[in-house]
């Protein structure tokens, strides 16, 4: 199926340290359809959505977060810029009572692109477990 395709494509992603697509999405490159922004952190509506509302929040500065794996003592702050951006975020989409904050890290959990990103999932009920 074209799902379990796009899952074992995602799977073969590897963090090789090299740019990303969100390098160019940061440029503002290659158009995206942004949310959220501040001097830190950049929200912008996912191309796939997985659910009615879809949204990355990324730092600007990638900084050697290609994945939350890499993240050291240095990076504290800006990590809870990120989290403290999914509140702001649900909030200006109309989701605050009942939404998701997810971080793929790695092949397993089929990371795509390796700049840190949350995703805010909301807009329907979601199912748990995830898959
Ligand atoms: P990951 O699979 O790494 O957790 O999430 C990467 C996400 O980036 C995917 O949900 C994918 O749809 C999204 N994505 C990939 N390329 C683009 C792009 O060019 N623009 C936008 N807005 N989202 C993208």
């Amino acid at each position: 199926t074209a799902s379990s395709n796009e899952e074992a494509a995602a799977k073969t992603a590897v963090d090789t340290g090299g740019p990303t697509i969100f390098d160019k999405i940061i440029a503002k490159e290659i158009p995206s359809d942004i949310v959220y922004e501040d001097d830190k952190v950049l929200a912008f509506r996912d191309i796939n959505p997985q659910a009615p509302v879809h949204i990355l929040i990324i730092p600007k500065l990638r900084d050697g977060l290609t994945q939350l794996s890499k993240a050291e003592a240095r990076h504290g702050e800006i990590l809870g810029q990120l989290l403290y951006a999914s509140k702001i975020v649900a909030e200006k989409e109309g989701i605050a009572e009942g939404f998701r904050v997810v971080i793929n890290n790695g092949p397993d959990a089929c990371q795509s692109v390796y700049h840190l990103h949350l995703h805010v999932i909301g807009g329907r009920q979601l199912k748990w477990p995830p898959g």
